[in-house]
């Protein structure tokens, strides 16, 4: 929505932007689930019962595609493989990819059009941007039938857990679906041809959760879906409160944010049913979804991911780097994500049946580690959650090597000498070499898109480019 249609729908009454929510609801189940959604969702619940073998086959067959495509196409990799002295049919399997380089996102702000393929009229891309803690967000450009391949590789994730399209479901999630200086309940808007209320995790602030309660104990849905950290915050409070849903979601389905053991644990308490969760490269290039036995798999058939090494005392943990299938207007081959992932045993099989690759856990963003003076990376600093009932919630930022600012969420049963056990718990952890700085906060802000980071680091960040 541009700026001057969100001020026009900030003064429409609660029941007109309910309309609007539906009105755009219907645009956007029209563009998500058109012909290439269905008949993708199909192909999709059969190929992932494809052997190994089978999966990898069709994989090289798609970079074959993709390679030649861009070379013909798009001038940057035209470019790059002249420069290499490299034609298409040296790059016809996954094996064959490392003969071209990386490509950042810093190169992607660089060489901007010269990604796109001049087999796509400009007018008929989609033009999408992805957020970031630090340095600017990317633009991005899609052709029309990534969007609707995306959202079945989605779906087939949500059908492995019961769940169907029209089902109806509350979703958690950053879009401004309220204004800001919204004060008063409701909190949420309803979009009937989607089936979706839509929460505003902008206003899931303390004196807005009575409310909010409130009315998730009325409906009956069959699912939730949105940002573990917001979903996180239904839970809590439900816990906290002992409040309980006289009819709870059959599942809760998670993505966008790295989702951490605690709040799994809580939601799982808090909602019961099934808790699951997906991984998504926001540029639409790769995806990596749990099954029924809670192992997350990569789906094969929406790109190819390499899992390279990070560092070499964190041999488990990798960088995902995508080389996408479904996106021919701007084409990522070998695209770093930013993200990380630590890898299973290579001889793991899962009890599902399913062939293709398992990872351990996302670990997240490869900005979300602290570095200690002594050189060690800690990552996912969850642990201090595990006996803290007291800390609602908490962010790490790292702007220097000898220091780490701690923001937290005070829960109101906190007391004065649960600061000497967190303080304790962070030394025991990353070491005496660090200072910890502990700020008391009422709420930690989101960044623009309403994601939260657990762990933000300047010091790694530069280390990783
Ligand atoms: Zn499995």
């Amino acid at each position: 929505m541009t700026s001057n249609a969100f001020n026009l729908y900030s003064q429409l009454p609660v029941c007109l932007q309910n309309l609007a929510c539906s009105l755009a609801g219907l645009k956007i189940k029209r563009d998500r689930y058109d012909r290439t959604f269905h008949d993708s969702l199909k192909s999709l619940c059969e190929s992932e019962w494809l052997t190994l073998a089978e999966l990898q086959a069709y994989q090289d067959r798609q970079v074959a595609r993709v390679i030649k495509h861009a070379y013909d196409t798009v001038p940057y990799y035209r470019r790059v493989m002249d420069e290499n002295r490299l034609i298409p049919s040296d790059i016809t399997k996954t094996a064959d990819l490392v003969q071209l380089p990386l490509l950042s996102k810093d190169m992607v702000r660089e060489y901007g059009d010269q990604l796109l393929s001049n087999s796509v009229p400009k007018k008929q891309m989609v033009e999408g941007h992805t957020g970031g803690t630090t340095g600017k967000a990317l633009q991005l450009f899609a052709d029309k039938g990534t969007q609707p391949r995306q959202w079945a590789v989605w779906w087939r994730h949500r059908r492995r857990f019961g769940l169907d399209i029209n089902d109806d479901f509350i979703v958690f999630a950053g879009r401004n679906v309220i204004p800001l200086s919204n004060m008063n309940p409701p909190f949420w808007r309803r979009n009937i041809p989607m089936h979706q209320t839509y929460v505003s995790i902008h206003h899931m602030t303390k004196q807005n959760m009575p409310a909010l309660l409130d009315y998730l104990q009325k409906r009956k849905v069959k699912y939730y879906s949105g940002y573990p950290s917001a979903v996180y915050l239904v839970a809590k409070y439900m816990l906290d409160n002992g409040i309980t849903l006289p009819n709870p979601p059959d599942v809760t389905v998670l993505g966008a944010e790295t989702l951490l053991p605690h709040q799994r644990r809580a939601m799982k308490e808090a909602f019961g049913g099934r808790i699951t969760d997906q991984y998504g490269a926001s540029e639409q290039c790769g995806n990596i979804s749990e099954c029924e036995h809670g192992n997350y798999h990569v789906d094969m058939e929406f790109g190819h991911i390499e899992f390279l090494p990070l560092k070499e005392d964190i041999p488990n943990v990798r960088r995902i780097v995508c080389t996408g299938f479904w996106n021919d207007a701007m084409p990522l081959i070998r695209y770093e994500t930013g993200d990380l992932a630590t890898i299973s045993s290579e001889n793991f099989t899962c009890p599902c049946g399913r062939k293709s690759p398992v990872v351990e856990k996302i670990d997240g963003r490869i900005e979300s580690y602290i570095i200690t003076p002594d050189g060690r990376q800690a990552g996912r600093l969850d642990f201090i959650f595990k006996d803290s009932w007291f800390i609602e919630e908490a962010q790490f930022i790292q702007e220097n090597i000898s220091s780490v600012k701690v923001k937290v969420v005070r829960s109101p049963e906190f007391k004065d000498e649960h600061e000497k056990k967190l303080l304790s718990d962070l030394r025991n952890y990353l070491g005496d070499v660090i200072q910890f700085e502990i700020e008391y906060v009422d709420a930690i802000p989101r960044t623009a898109n309403g994601k939260f980071r657990q762990i933000i680091s300047t010091v790694s960040s530069n280390r990783a480019n």
